[in-house]
């Protein structure tokens, strides 16, 4: 079987067999090229909501456009991947528990995460019952690393294993994960590599999307809920090889995204300013956050981080997390998992928000 089928090798067979769900919006433009201007064929409701805010950007009554053209088009330009190897999910989380349904068995296929990782990828195993194989990080001088030797032989020798979840830079820790790993990997592993790309742009390591063409088992996640500043649209991207994204979109729901998501998110990457502002300020601002936390006796240590948030080794990670809380200031408590023993993963906020969260910390002394 040549490479590029594993696709079709790897799928769950009655996943083949599916047709996508046909909407009244295919059915017509297959006919007529999509010229009509009297629209009876979606049981929407006729009446435009008046909203003055709202109703200038979208037509609030009609469906959104399912196969998400314009919007995939301002990504293909943007990244430099053709349309055809874009899948867009409701946030990124979608995609990964499209990936799991598609090429995992229940009760049988496993997949691997190398925690402390997102927990959403183990989530989404254990919704569809399929089995995560956990090969922890090992912590080195500046932050974790991948068990390289662990990996490889379980990838060796355990059978089934479909999905392969790469966090990079990763949550909670912050770090990058080596790339001369991933592409061992990646040349490696019979099944799929997702590599997860959500704080990409806050860092300093160039992204997978340029190997996409060499390898038929990878596949990136990106999401617009994070550099993009756009959480609340819910727009998860993935690249992948055509046929992975063509079966992606007859498993998805019809309209996954909203059109006035669509539209805000057509707006701001045709206008990248916002975003080139918001990412510089993060980053310099997370640079001066460590510099200060790595002053305060309370910290053991701050883990480099490459993305918007600093993951800290503290003295007392909970007594520091109730503390904060009860200075009105919520941080994500990592200290009962694994690896991450009084470990708090703090948010880089705005100007005003880091400078209280500093001098809170430092008023504990
Ligand atoms: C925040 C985050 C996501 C984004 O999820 P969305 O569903 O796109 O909002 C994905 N992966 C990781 C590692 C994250 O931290």
């Amino acid at each position: 079987m040549s490479k590029q089928n594993i696709c079709e090798l790897l799928l769950r067979k009655h996943i083949k067999k599916i047709k996508p769900y046909s909407t009244a919006r295919d059915e017509y433009r297959g006919i007529t090229n999509g010229a009509a201007s009297i629209f009876l064929n979606a049981n929407e409701n006729p009446y435009q909501l008046q909203d003055q805010k709202y109703d200038k950007i979208v037509d609030l009554n009609r469906y959104p456009d399912p196969s998400q053209e314009i919007l995939k088009n301002e990504i293909s330009k943007d990244k430099g991947v053709a349309f055809d190897n874009i899948f867009l999910g409701n946030g990124s989380d979608e995609a990964t528990d499209i990936l799991i349904r598609m090429f995992c068995e229940p009760g049988r296929d496993s997949v691997i995460t190398m925690p402390p990782t997102y927990g959403m990828y183990d989530v989404k195993a254990k919704i569809n019952n399929v089995k995560t194989i956990e090969i922890p990080l090992v912590e080195n001088e500046n932050n974790f690393g991948v068990d390289r030797v662990n990996l490889l032989s379980t990838i060796d020798t355990e059978p089934n294993i479909k999905l392969l979840f790469i966090c990079t830079p990763n949550n909670p820790t912050g770090s990058v994960i080596d790339k001369r790993i991933i592409f061992e990997i990646l040349n490696s592993f019979k099944g799929f590599v997702v590599i997860d790309e959500a704080y990409i742009d806050f860092s300093e390591s160039k992204s997978f999307i340029s190997e996409l063409n060499k390898f038929s088992n990878l596949i990136i996640l990106q999401t617009m809920s994070k550099s993009w500043g756009l959480a609340d649209l819910r727009i998860g991207v993935c690249f992948a090889k055509k046929n992975i994204v063509d079966y992606m979109n007859r498993i998805k729901p019809p309209c996954n995204i909203g059109g006035f998501a669509q539209k805000l998110a057509i707006r701001s990457i045709r206008n990248k300013r916002n975003k080139r502002v918001a990412v510089s300020g993060v980053i310099a601002d997370r640079i001066k956050v460590i510099e200060q936390l790595q002053k305060m006796p309370i910290i053991e240590k701050v883990f480099k981080s490459q993305a918007n948030f600093v993951f800290v080794k503290f003295n007392d990670g909970d007594l520091i997390y109730r503390y904060l809380l009860d200075n009105g200031i919520v941080v994500r408590n990592k200290s009962k998992e694994n690896l991450c023993q009084n470990c708090l993963r703090i948010t880089i906020g705005t100007k005003e928000e880091n400078k209280k969260l500093l001098s809170v910390l430092q008023n504990i002394g």
